[in-house]
């Protein structure tokens, strides 16, 4: 009898724990059930990366929605671009860059003013006029410009994009004026047919005996790599022509000017072996 009740005993006291541990295992589940946050059924889209993101406002920028500071001198003139300099304003933070261009007595002009704080403006009504940021210079007076197709062209004031972007005393640039400039260079991309992203050069670049902007604190390998998304191997060549180039300034050092225009000279060389002729889907 004993035995049997024990057995019963041992029995229930089971069936008790195991009604009682699956209430308690229920209950929790159910707390979790209703604690846990509604599943969201749509997955979360990634966060664009940098690319992207730059490459996405380049589809939607067009050169008009820039605020427009007509510059004061300038031509109606119309040309098709297929080159992009870029300069450095040499105005200090707290000067207007706006202010610069519009003045008559500054003799110069630019197609894209960019300030530290990534503000743009444009200069000229249509990006089709010359802008004359580049003086009057004969830019590889030897060599002439070389354009994707290998052909010299001479006049570098009408076939550029100017850029000015805000520093002074050689900062480093920031980025944000990184980011505006690779938009509107992506852009340019769409709008001309013939420009390339290795048609990119510093005002320093063209004449070496009288600039030295865009200068050597401008990273080349970051707006080209990290914001325009070109391929590294791709421009290996031209970012180390534009490195050796780029320098501070030669300018007032004939010598130094003229070993540097040397330097630019077998630069365009490797340039126009390596990437003269090569469609623009080339470089993406
Ligand atoms: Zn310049």
């Amino acid at each position: 009898m004993d035995i049997v009740n024990k057995i019963l005993c041992v029995i229930k006291a089971l069936f008790t724990n195991l009604k009682h541990r699956k209430a308690k295992i229920s209950k929790k589940e159910l707390a979790i059930i209703e604690t846990r946050p509604v599943l969201i059924l749509t997955k979360k889209k990634k966060p664009k990366s940098k690319k992207q993101r730059i490459k996405a406002l380049a589809k939607e920028y067009s050169y008009s929605d820039d605020p427009l500071y007509l510059a004061a001198n300038h031509s109606k003139a119309l040309f098709d671009k297929c080159i992009a300099v870029l300069h450095f304003s040499w105005s200090y933070p707290s000067w207007s860059i706006e202010s610069y261009f519009v003045n008559k007595k500054r003799q110069a002009n630019s197609s894209l003013g960019i300030d530290r704080k990534g503000k743009t403006v444009r200069y000229l009504k249509n990006i089709l006029n010359p802008a004359w940021t580049q003086g009057v210079s004969n830019w590889r007076k030897n060599v002439g410009f070389i354009n994707y197709e290998g052909k010299r062209i001479k006049n570098v004031n009408n076939i550029a994009v100017s850029f000015e972007l805000e520093n002074v005393n050689y900062q480093p640039f920031t980025e944000i004026q990184y980011e505006q400039t690779a938009i509107r260079l992506l852009w340019m991309l769409n709008r001309f047919e013939n420009f390339r992203l290795w048609l990119v050069t510093g005002h320093e670049q063209i004449i070496p005996i009288k600039k030295d902007d865009v200068g050597v604190s401008f990273n080349w390998k970051k707006l080209f790599v990290e914001y325009c998304g070109v391929r590294k191997d791709f421009y290996d060549e031209y970012l180390i022509y534009l490195a050796n180039t780029s320098s501070r300034s030669t300018v007032g050092d004939k010598q130094r000017s003229f070993r540097k225009w040397e330097e630019i000279y077998e630069g365009v060389e490797k340039i126009r072996n390596d990437l003269i002729g090569m469609p623009k889907s080339y470089c993406f």
